[in-house]
């Protein structure tokens, strides 16, 4: 918590942070750190959702897009908000795209609040500009091309009717970046051009910068405006005009990503999807998550109470999910037992991930079996233990099958089986999950569970849309985490097109870049 390191810091401060041009990734570390100890966040229209993900459920968010047209009295409202919530006493992040102080009116808002006597600083975000060139592989500055460098707002301040542009000048500077100028990219190319820019320069225009649907338009300055009007570039976007662009040749990259341009919806869990839209990302992909899952306690937290409490009677605990791993650590935590509660008894889990919760709490698994799939968690107990006479806690979500319990059971075991947490389905599918399969947006759907696959059918029938299910997924490839998951797909009359040979969310995707995307 910021406020927790800055103890000297404990009356109102309003802090004006670059949230970076729309990926996630690149917010600051700063950034992340305050975001996440904000009371109050004021944010813009371009700002990436994502990263409001990382408040605090309880920050009170406030959306001041602006419009255009709309600006004066808007300012001062914001302005009025920022003063009025800081002077609260609460920690209030002014959010804005890229960075707060280009072409982002953040000074007249620290000028606000400088004259309102409210404490406040100034935090960099990664601007358009850069973001653009780094992620469509043309460099700003080049020994060879470029050593001057001008950020360029396609529109003034509509208030002055007279130019300030002196469009000589920046006709000679080597490299332009044009911000807010997709409407009106040809008015600014004819007044370059008159104002002695070659027509033929290398230009292009980047839309979505450092997103997983960039779009980049290159054609001669003077073609470039009819080219992004064909390509129907929509804002936000960037043009770049100079001999650099012709370096995108060879070092553009994003576009090379195996999952560039592929849409992939994952129905995970929140934080367990977030390895898993991570990876895809990395790969370009754009992942819309559409958790189809939520995790709740039990019904009866009294019954694992009680098996928790004389956790040391038992020779072996057994986990069947990271959801599992956490939960039950959080309940011994819950009744003041820690590690050494244990006692004697081996540890399996299912897999690497639910192994890799326990060692975050210092729980090292004693049985993993090679294939993560329950049966074959029961043989490796089976093969790894004598389990006759022994005593055993299957700790496990409510809808687990009762196979394992019997498995080991007929061993000889003598099993308690408690239900840590209990998956229910949510209340429904968000906008953008719903809007992308209603446009027919996907490519790929990852299912890691057999619940997924089953609450997430059931999700998309009360779109209530006049085709069917299989008719809205027909063209979506579907991914399995495995076998059990497969044949879950199957059932609900639809069909995986591949199956994760390692059953983890590393497989999956290995699984999805096989089939070449
Ligand atoms: N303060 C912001 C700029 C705000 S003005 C910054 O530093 O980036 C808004 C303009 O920024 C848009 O019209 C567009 O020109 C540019 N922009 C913002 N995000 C962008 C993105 N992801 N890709 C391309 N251009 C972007």
């Amino acid at each position: 918590m910021p406020r927790m390191s800055h103890p000297e810091m404990s009356g109102p401060l309003v802090v004006l942070l670059g949230g970076g041009p729309g990926d996630e990734s690149l917010l600051t570390a700063a950034g992340a750190k305050w975001l996440s100890g904000a009371d109050v966040v004021v944010y813009d229209r371009l700002v990436d959702p994502a990263l409001l993900e990382l408040c605090r459920a309880d920050a009170e968010r406030v959306h001041v897009g602006k419009a255009p047209g709309r600006r004066g009295w808007e300012q001062e409202r914001i302005n009025d908000l920022l003063i009025e919530r800081a002077r609260q006493g609460r920690l209030v992040v002014r959010l804005k795209g890229g960075d707060p102080l280009v072409f982002g009116r953040g000074a007249e808002e620290a000028e606000a609040l400088a004259r309102a006597g409210v404490p406040f600083c100034i935090l960099p975000g990664v601007t358009a500009a850069l973001a653009a060139g780094a992620s469509a592989g043309i460099p700003l500055t080049d020994r060879r091309f470029a050593s001057s460098v001008a950020f360029v707002t396609g529109r003034e301040d509509p208030t002055r009717p007279e130019t300030r542009m002196d469009w000589e000048a920046l006709a000679r500077i080597d490299t332009l970046v044009l911000y807010m100028g997709v409407g009106n990219l040809s008015d600014v190319v004819e007044r370059l051009v008159r104002a002695g820019r070659d027509p033929r320069t290398p230009a292009a225009t980047i839309a979505s910068a450092s997103t997983a649907r960039q779009q980049t338009v290159t054609a001669p300055l003077a073609e470039l405006p009819k080219a992004v009007e064909a390509a129907g570039i929509a804002p936000p976007a960037v043009t770049i005009v100079g001999q650099v662009v012709r370096l995108r040749e060879r070092i553009a990259w994003r576009e090379r990503l195996p999952l560039f341009g592929k849409t992939v919806m994952i129905t995970r869990a929140r934080p367990q999807g977030r390895e898993m839209k991570e990876m895809l990302t990395t790969l370009g992909a754009a992942v819309i998550e559409a958790p189809a899952i939520e995790i709740r306690p039990p019904e009866n937290p009294g019954a694992v109470d009680e098996a928790l409490r004389r956790l040391g009677d038992f020779d072996l605990v057994v986990l069947t999910s990271a959801n599992g791993a956490e939960a039950f650590v959080a309940a011994c935590r819950r009744l003041g037992l820690d590690g050494r509660a244990l006692g004697r008894a081996k540890v399996a889990a299912v897999g690497p991930a639910t192994a890799s919760a326990l060692a975050r709490h210092f729980i090292t698994a004693d049985i993993v079996p090679q294939t993560f799939t329950t049966r074959a968690l029961g043989e490796a107990i089976r093969s790894s233990l004598e389990l006759s006479g022994r005593r055993v806690l299957l700790a496990r979500a409510d809808i687990a099958e009762a196979a394992l319990g019997e498995s080991l059971r007929s061993a000889g075991a003598e099993v308690t089986e408690v239900c840590l947490y209990r998956t229910v389905r949510p209340a429904g599918l968000d906008e953008p999950s719903r809007a992308a399969i209603r446009e027919r947006r996907l490519d790929w759907i990852a299912f890691a569970s057999s619940s997924a696959v089953r609450n997430f059918v059931s999700l998309v029938q009360e779109l209530q849309e006049n085709e069917s299910v299989g008719q809205l997924l027909a063209a979506v490839r579907l991914a399995a985490i495995g076998p059990v998951t497969a044949e879950a797909i199957r059932a609900v009359g639809l069909v995986p097109t591949v199956v994760a040979e390692e059953h983890t969310a590393r497989g999956l995707v290995e699984a999805i870049l096989r089939t070449g995307g």
